[in-house]
């Protein structure tokens, strides 16, 4: 083995053994096709597909539109908290697997709105998965509820007296996703306020599909100081300038953008600018069994396609413990933690 390729070699065992942070990860992406399958089957619900392979097929999407269908389609597979108990628990195992110590992970309340589940039993049985993964393991995850925007201010309130009702089981955030391009922030402002008030922490997909506007837009009504995406900010300086300057955290999501057709292709993509420009990046999944990545895919990512070092990796992390929903003396010693190990890890393996 040449010195270059035992160099390539000690940063891959890097990525995968580096402690990490995931803010941006949807618990409904994030399901096994076995998983969904099986549940499918236990709460008689008709799937468009029969098998791992037809599941696959389903992933096959061209747009932004046909992924939203699919997911909503999928989500119909879970009924109980048994259920959402179970794919938390896999979630939170397989984050173990990929070193993850800390993660946010975001649940689509609307989906279980609309066909009647219990709201609390949804999140109660995701916080029992959660927190059993936590006892198996060293994760921990916070829950944030992303309502999906296209759904309306209305029912947005309605739904987060339940997120409110459930911060004692571990709802640490307020978001909103779905369709941006006919429904910007702005009339979610009230919303929002009310979410900080009540103690919530906030972001916002926005920048995914549309342009500055809907960052700005995000930023300025609703007040958030996180995006999930943000990264059509590359076309607006003055947008970049604000961002460095006030330290709001992009949480970009690479291959879900090439998948949904946000960015065309890899080589267009602009996290490496965005990093260089000096926007605090966390790097993450976003939806990673329907993108058929994982986190330490995403890293690889990084290092391959855009050059990205160990230092710059490690400061990914930092930058995700520092952005986390908690506690402030909790994000400092995760921050802490991740950067003591990384430091160890780094010294033994070379890199
Ligand atoms: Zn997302």
């Amino acid at each position: 083995m040449s010195t270059q390729q035992q160099l390539i070699s000690a940063l891959d065992e890097f990525i995968v053994r580096m402690p990490k942070v995931e803010l941006h990860l949807h618990l409904e992406g994030a399901i096994q096709p076995a998983t969904l399958l099986a549940l499918a089957e236990r709460n008689g619900v008709d799937l468009p597909a029969r098998d791992e392979a037809g599941v696959a097929q389903l992933f096959r999407y061209h747009n932004f539109h046909e992924f939203l269908t699919v997911f909503m389609v999928l989500t119909r597979s879970l009924a109980t908290g048994r259920d959402f108990e179970q794919v938390a628990y896999e979630l939170g195992a397989h984050l173990a697997e990929q070193h993850v110590r800390y993660a946010e992970v975001m649940i689509s309340p609307v989906q279980y709105h609309r066909r009647a589940l219990d709201l609390d039993e949804v999140v109660q049985g995701t916080a029992a998965g959660f927190a059993r993964a936590a006892r198996e393991y060293n994760v921990r995850v916070g829950l944030v509820f992303d309502y999906g925007r296209q759904f309306g201010v209305d029912l947005a309130w309605r739904l987060l007296e339940s997120a409110v009702r459930n911060m004692k089981y571990g709802v640490v955030g307020w978001s909103i996703g779905g369709d941006e391009i006919n429904h910007p922030p702005e009339p979610f402002a009230g919303v929002f306020a009310a979410a900080r008030r009540a103690g919530l922490q906030v972001m916002a997909h926005a920048g995914e599909v549309v342009g500055p506007a809907s960052i700005w837009g995000a930023i300025e009504a609703l007040g958030v100081r996180r995006l999930g995406h943000g990264i059509r900010s590359i076309d607006d300086p003055a947008l970049l300038a604000y961002l460095r300057t006030h330290a709001i955290v992009l949480d970009v999501c690479p291959t879900s953008n090439i998948r949904t057709g946000a960015v065309p292709a890899l080589d267009a993509h602009p996290l490496r600018r965005l990093f260089d420009a000096g926007i605090p990046l966390t790097i993450n999944t976003d939806d990673p069994v329907f993108f058929g990545t994982t986190l330490c895919d995403e890293y690889r990512l990084a290092v391959r396609q855009f050059g990205f070092t160990a230092d710059d990796l490690v400061q990914l992390t930092l930058t995700g413990a520092r952005a986390a929903f908690l506690p402030e003396a909790d994000r400092l010693a995760l921050a802490r933690e991740l950067e003591e190990e990384s430091a160890g890890l780094r010294a033994a393996l070379g890199v």
